[in-house]
């Protein structure tokens, strides 16, 4: 799956060279790919024909695009392998190309959604007051977002019977948090996974989402320069970032910090990667 930063580079793309214009027509190639609106294909074409979509949004990982004056909102599912792609409407169809969407201003381009695996897709959906689609509304703020509160997540954490990766890969208390920034963010706490939350005082819990933000925003800075070309992508598989990690598919390499070699055990049909010195277990008993 693409974590926030590649998401976050997606939206930017997509602002710069989508957003405001208006859609001429719609094109569901594959129905797999509109299988989350629940209406139908036929329904979501003719609802989005004629609007003008307006600034696309992030929440998290998710990604839509506002339809002006609708009250609505195209949501897009990236899955493992999607893509949204501007491309001239000249060019010839991507091998999984699923929908199309053309554009009335002459400007040559269109959007497509890509999908080798049809496990993604676009859906429409009334917003919320927050203008955020109804289905995701009741995900949390993620830490890049102006609006996140600090003082509310540290309450919550002490509040919740919860170990710390749990918490930090829990939407409803923060989004967009996927593993490998959890791990990248915990090793540079020092703190292991399985910590307990109730027992985190408010400068930890500062010093943590200071750590995750730093390492999002590390990412973004590396990813962010490929915007500015025509081609907007996301591939989940392997991510086109660069990304320099400390924790994250490290195990047997050493610790930057302390020169241990780095662990990995199972966690939660996932991985978590950590430094068996610099993050000490809890004791069984805490
Ligand atoms: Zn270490």
């Amino acid at each position: 799956m693409p974590e926030l930063p590649e998401v976050e580079v997606v939206r930017r793309g997509l602002e710069r060279w989508v957003a405001h214009r208006v859609v001429a027509g719609v094109e569901v190639l594959h129905p797999r790919a509109v299988r989350r609106h629940v209406a139908g294909g036929d329904d979501f074409t003719h609802r989005i024909e004629g609007h003008r979509i307006g600034v696309p949004s992030r929440r998290g990982k998710y990604l839509w695009l506002p339809l002006e004056e609708t009250g609505q909102a195209i949501l897009a599912h990236l899955g493992m392998s999607g893509q949204l792609l501007v491309q001239p409407v000249t060019a010839p169809a991507e091998k999984h190309l699923r929908i199309r969407v053309g554009f009335d201003d002459g400007l040559g381009t269109e959007l497509r959604f890509v999908d080798q695996r049809t496990f993604g897709g676009l859906s429409l959906h009334d917003t919320t007051s927050d203008g955020l689609p109804d289905v995701i509304g009741h995900i949390a703020r993620d830490p890049l977002d102006p609006l996140f509160d600090d003082d509310a997540f540290h309450r919550a954490l002490r509040r919740k019977r919860t170990t710390v990766k749990r918490a930090l890969l829990d939407q409803s208390l923060i989004s967009g948090v996927g593993n490998i920034y959890a791990d990248e963010a915990l090793w540079r706490t020092r703190v292991h996974y399985e910590r307990p939350t109730a027992g985190f005082t408010a400068p930890r819990t500062a010093e943590l989402l200071g750590h995750v933000r730093d390492v999002m925003n590390e990412a973004l800075s590396v990813g962010g320069t490929s915007f500015d070309s025509l081609y907007v992508n996301v591939n989940g598989e392997s991510g086109y970032f660069d990304r320099s990690l400390d924790a994250y598919g490290r195990e047997g390499l050493p610790c930057r910090r302390c020169g241990t070699p780095m662990a990995r055990r199972p966690w939660m049909n996932r991985s978590s990667y950590f430094c068996p010195r610099c993050q000490r277990p809890p004791r069984a008993s805490s």
